[in-house]
């Protein structure tokens, strides 16, 4: 049996260059008690890194679901959308 996999949907990915998520200020992450982006990410894009004392951005694994646009309690995320053809895209055939 060959092609089911072709049958079902494919999900295409290109890694863009530039982050379309920033953190706007590390001074507020800095402060943050509840680090909150480390736990509503299902993609793990947010990680807190206590001896640098900053919060990295692993967008190139972002699924694009949108929680951290609503989901910092600061408000010390922008997001952007990624520059057409890039980020991910859902094919269904
Ligand atoms: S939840 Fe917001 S303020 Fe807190 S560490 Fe994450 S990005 Fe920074
Ligand atoms: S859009 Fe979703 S997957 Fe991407 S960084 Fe934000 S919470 Fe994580």
């Amino acid at each position: 049996m060959n092609g089911v996999a072709d049958r079902l949907y494919t999900i295409r990915f290109k890694v863009d260059e530039t982050s379309h998520l920033v953190i706007d200020d590390q001074q507020t992450c800095l402060a943050c008690k509840t680090k909150e982006c480390t736990h509503f990410c299902p993609a793990d894009v947010y990680d807190w890194h206590e001896v640098e004392k900053m919060t990295s951005v692993a967008f190139e694994n972002c699924i694009e679901c949108g929680t951290c646009r609503i989901g910092c309690p600061e408000h010390n995320i922008s997001w952007v959308y990624p520059k057409g053809g890039h980020g991910i895209t859902y094919k269904f055939g």
